[in-house]
């Protein structure tokens, strides 16, 4: 007897062969959060758990193709974007989600992988910011992105209480700033929104993540799926994020963690 359908959930991103990060990632936890998961691959990367080596972008026509499939078809309740890669990319992939408007869309402003591998164009980051933020109802930068997108540093109190403001007149409806790359014992993750700030702790696990950034915008975008409004959908993602990477292993010769989903 056919039981009915779980919500059902889109990853625009890039392939990890390694499966600890982009694509693979976002599948996983789509999978462990009950939510059937779509793919549109954007960028195909060889790579394993000591780095990337090299990074093949799809071709255009094939990025249209497998969005027209997914759209054609599928109740999408809720979008993620990660790895896009180039300009060309992301101005195809933003006129797509104009046209097909799915109610949330999370998009994760990926550029540099932990191991130190570019992920995105650096003359991509205009069209990220002209075509890409203004759709999203999360956006999910790091501070290293955070600075890219606003042109200065982020370093002081002042300046993280005011990068907020900032990353909102943007266009975003929310952005979830991720403390990962700061200093300090415990990482916090500040949410803004229009009601103000919302901060999330965790203590800091001594080990080297891979995949986590992608994880947690796609634990968001399940969560929206699943019914849960922005806040508490970044909340529960944070929570989800923190308990995979404290039981997170290596599973090849690099120093990375990967998340056990
Ligand atoms: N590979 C792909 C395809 C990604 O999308 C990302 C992150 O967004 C990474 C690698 C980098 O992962 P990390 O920086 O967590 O190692």
């Amino acid at each position: 007897m056919a039981t009915s359908p779980p919500p059902i959930a889109l990853t625009i991103a890039g392939s990890d062969s390694g499966g600890g990060a982009g694509i693979q990632a976002d599948l996983k936890t789509f999978h462990a959060h009950r939510v059937h998961g779509l793919s549109v691959i954007a960028a195909i990367t060889s790579q394993n758990t000591r780095g990337v080596s090299a990074v093949h972008a799809v071709p255009l026509k094939h990025i249209r193709s497998q969005l027209d499939a997914v759209f054609d078809d599928f109740p999408i309740a809720a979008v993620k974007t990660g790895m896009l890669g180039n300009a060309a990319t992301v101005r195809l992939v933003a006129k797509a989600l104009r046209k097909r408007k799915p109610a949330w869309l999370v998009v994760d402003p990926v550029m540099v992988a932990t191991s130190g591998a570019r992920l995105l164009d650096e003359d991509a980051i205009d069209a990220v910011i002209n075509e890409m933020i203004p759709l999203a109802d999360v956006l999910t930068p790091n501070l290293p992105e955070a600075e890219a997108l606003l042109g200065h540093p982020l370093r002081t109190a002042k300046q993280l209480a005011a990068a907020g403001e900032a990353l909102l007149a943007l266009g975003a409806r929310s952005v979830l700033l991720k403390g990962g790359h700061a200093r300090g014992g415990e990482v916090i993750d500040r949410y803004f929104d229009e009601h103000g700030v919302m901060e999330i702790q965790h203590p800091r696990l001594p080990l080297e993540g891979h995949g986590t950034g992608c994880t947690l915008a796609s634990a968001i975008a399940a969560q929206l799926a699943l019914g849960y409004p922005p806040h508490r959908a970044v909340r529960r993602a944070a929570v989800y994020v923190h308990r995979a990477l404290k039981h997170g292993y290596r599973p090849g010769g690099g120093t990375a963690h990967v998340l056990r989903h």
